[in-house]
């Protein structure tokens, strides 16, 4: 069965075609056919479309909006051209697999869309006003291209989190403003720790209900995630993406009261703080230089920058706390994995982040974790360590295409 994976932001389409089904799931042997980015719709977008084993085909052309994106996407899925996949015709996909941002506390699981379950979509755009609207873009643009027979799946970045329980959700504000308004944590890269957490029971034969772990997706955004009897029961993330780990541009834990100080020192308004907050912050704040991690540590290791180290220092330390403070609140974890941009491909970050922390049980086998180079999957720990440590990349894509399966099957999704 080909999925089309659909991740749609305000202004980018993200996309795979996953050939994949419930035998293939079980073997493991899903297949994916092509992937590609449009980015800058609504003006000249810049595109960029691959079918696997074949050469990238790159191009700019005006593309109107997210409708017009997908178009141009299965224009190229049935072409003849070089370097497409060379699919037969749009009958050759046969669902539809979306990233859907925010669920609230309603859509707990993957969901095969209806109008009611738009209208949910929608009920949930107060706690996510960026991201819903543009990924309901999506569902309408292929409702129209497609006609409304194609099975449509929605796969939620916050539902992995519904089992966090209400002392890792709430907030110490007054309650009525939970009962009033969902005013809670709701935590977010659901897909990817709930993803990381599937491939490392698979690797060491451990149970569902056996699964104790601290997921680390150290990316462009950044989140920790305590994984116990297999669900997630605290997560670093809250009401939005903004607390947390230290980001690319993103704060994370901050002492609410810097918003009212720089309001008034810096006559800044709600909107210019979030995105202070939000689109200045992190270790582009930190650094005045950037919020990408490998030219950091280029700077700082050929510049000996001293900004760009202090970055580094403050975002290890930031995960290293929380690392801490979930082996407290677990009592312990079996192991840590990393995941993400740099948890996958850093082995300097790796190795700053579990530096000292051999009085917990967390200790790197160092040639294991300098050989763990991109693509890499498996443990990294010192042989003697009481908590393992694994690097496992992630596949998010992976993840909303095999729900999108089991849920036009009507298959358990448990994992
Ligand atoms: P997103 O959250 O946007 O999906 P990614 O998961 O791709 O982002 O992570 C992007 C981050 O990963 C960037 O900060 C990038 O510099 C970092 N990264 C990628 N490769 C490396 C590397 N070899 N060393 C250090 N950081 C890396």
């Amino acid at each position: 069965m080909n999925v089309l994976v659909l991740n749609c932001g305000s202004s980018s389409l993200k996309f795979q075609v996953i050939d994949t089904d419930l035998d293939l799931i079980e073997k493991n042997a899903d297949r994916r056919l092509a992937s590609g980015v449009l980015e800058r719709i609504g003006s000249e977008s810049l595109i960029t479309l691959r079918a696997e084993g074949k050469p990238a085909v790159r191009r700019a052309t005006p593309l109107r909006d997210h409708r017009a994106a997908l178009d141009h996407v299965l224009g190229w899925l049935v072409s003849s051209e070089p370097g497409s996949p060379g699919l037969r015709a749009l009958g050759d996909i046969h669902a539809i697999g979306h990233r859907i941002v925010h669920g609230g506390e309603r859509l707990t699981h993957s969901i095969g869309i209806t109008d009611e379950v738009i209208e949910q979509i929608e009920d949930c755009i107060d706690l996510a006003p960026l991201h819903n609207p543009a990924n309901l873009k999506g569902v309408y643009a292929a409702r129209t291209l497609f006609g409304p027979g194609i099975p449509q799946v929605a796969v939620f970045d916050t539902s992995f989190h519904s089992t966090m329980p209400e002392t890792s959700f709430l907030y110490a504000l007054p309650y009525q403003y939970y009962v009033r308004h969902r005013l809670r944590r709701y935590g977010f890269h659901g897909t990817s720790h709930r993803y990381v957490a599937y491939r490392y029971r698979q690797l060491t034969g451990t149970a569902f209900e056996s699964t104790h772990l601290i997921t680390l997706h150290l990316g462009n955004g950044c989140s920790a995630c305590a994984i116990q009897n297999g669900s997630s029961f605290d997560t670093s993330m809250g009401l939005t993406p903004l607390e947390g780990l230290v980001m690319g541009t993103r704060t994370g834990d901050l002492d609410a009261s810097v918003l009212e100080f720089l309001h008034h020192k810096e006559g800044l308004g709600f909107g210019e703080l979030d995105s202070v907050l939000n689109k200045q912050s992190g270790l582009l704040g930190l650094s005045g230089l950037t919020n990408d991690m490998r030219d950091l540590l280029d700077e700082a290791r050929s510049h000996d920058d001293r900004r760009a180290k202090l970055a580094i220092d403050i975002f290890c330390i930031r995960v290293k706390k929380y690392i801490g403070s979930y082996l407290a609140r677990m009592n312990g974890a079996d192991a840590l994995v990393f995941t993400g941009g740099i948890g996958e491909n850093s082995a300097e970050i790796r190795a700053r982040v579990c530096a000292d922390l051999d009085f917990l049980g967390i200790a790197l086998d160092p040639a294991k974790n300098d050989a763990a180079a991109s693509g890499f999957e498996g443990e990294i720990g010192a042989a003697d360590g009481r908590v393992k440590v694994f690097v496992i990349p992630t596949n998010e894509e992976l993840l909303i295409a095999r729900d999108t399966v089991r849920c036009v099957k009507d298959a358990p999704r448990r994992w």
